[in-house]
């Protein structure tokens, strides 16, 4: 297999299971070496595991503790990977979680946790990687962009979710950071996108496919009438992050099975 990635540093936030974990795999198979970001002490095994199977596959990478939503936390982290590796080239913005409540239920303590990790996370990463990609520049042998920043979204980024308006709001927040940024430094040969999954098998949404009667509820939602993997996102990932994707910035991209499609219109409305 091609290797699209070689000799590129990617740091991969949130990265000890699901998504991140599958996009992890995926960037090293094409060749980029990887940091498995994780936020605590208790998921340093599950993020140790990912590694240990990017290894067995004859990748290279490390793992790293890190709370994207503390600032010290996040500078301390580029600063480390850049004094180990020399640089960072691709940065997937991915860390996230859920506090879901009916809205006039929900507390300022829900509502703080999803926002400063999902968006001023994505910020406080971004700002760090983009400052190396500025000081570094273009090292054509790797890559036509100076550096590239994949946020991941998600299809609430254009779907309201009615008790979930922390997580929706942290969403549509991402996708205007993400083009803000995108305009900001395409000049410089910055590229940053976003990928916007649907539903995805991972801990985040188990209740959403943990039993056959929760998953054939789900299925009304997506027309093309399967759940996604971490692997389809992965796939994405690797194109977006490779220069095949040379001249797209400031877009978001849906991995959905047709999920903002407007099901319920199928038939008729
Ligand atoms: P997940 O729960 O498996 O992954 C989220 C990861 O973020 C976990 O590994 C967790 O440890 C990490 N994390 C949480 N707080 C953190 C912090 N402060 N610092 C660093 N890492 C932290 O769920 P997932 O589905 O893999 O979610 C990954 C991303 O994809 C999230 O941003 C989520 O919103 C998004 N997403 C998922 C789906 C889906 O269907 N699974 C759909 C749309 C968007």
């Amino acid at each position: 297999m091609e290797k699209k990635l070689a000799g590129q540093i990617a740091i991969i936030t949130g990265a000890s299971s699901g998504i991140g974990a599958g996009v992890a795999k995926s960037l090293s198979i094409s060749g980029a070496t990887v940091v498995i970001n994780h936020p605590v002490e208790a998921t340093k095994a599950a993020a140790e595991m990912v590694l240990a199977e990017i290894k067995n596959t004859g990748g290279e990478g490390i793992t790293y503790q890190c709370d994207v939503s503390k600032e010290d936390e996040v500078m301390k982290m580029f600063a480390d990977v850049i004094t180990q590796f020399g640089t960072v080239d691709i940065l997937i913005n991915n860390a996230g979680l859920q506090r879901d409540s009916p809205f006039t239920e929900m507390t300022l303590e829900q509502w703080d946790l999803v926002i400063s990790v999902n968006l001023t996370g994505q910020f406080l990463c971004a700002r760090e990687a983009i400052k190396e990609f500025l000081r570094r520049g273009i090292v054509p042998e790797k890559s036509k962009a100076a550096g590239k920043i994949i946020c991941m979204s998600s299809v609430h980024e254009v779907i309201p979710w009615s008790g979930h308006a922390n997580y929706a709001a942290s969403k549509g927040g991402i996708m205007l950071l993400m083009k803000s940024i995108a305009q900001e430094f395409a000049p410089k040969k910055i590229r940053v996108n976003s990928i916007c999954p649907g539903a995805i098998q991972t801990p985040i949404n188990k209740a959403a496919w943990g039993t056959p009667e929760a998953l054939q509820s789900l299925l009304t939602l997506i027309p093309y009438q399967r759940i996604g993997q971490p692997e389809d996102i992965g796939k994405a990932a690797v194109w977006l992050a490779s220069d095949d994707s040379d001249y797209i910035t400031g877009t978001s991209i849906f991995i959905d099975g047709g999920m903002t499609l407007y099901p319920g219109f199928s038939t008729n409305g």
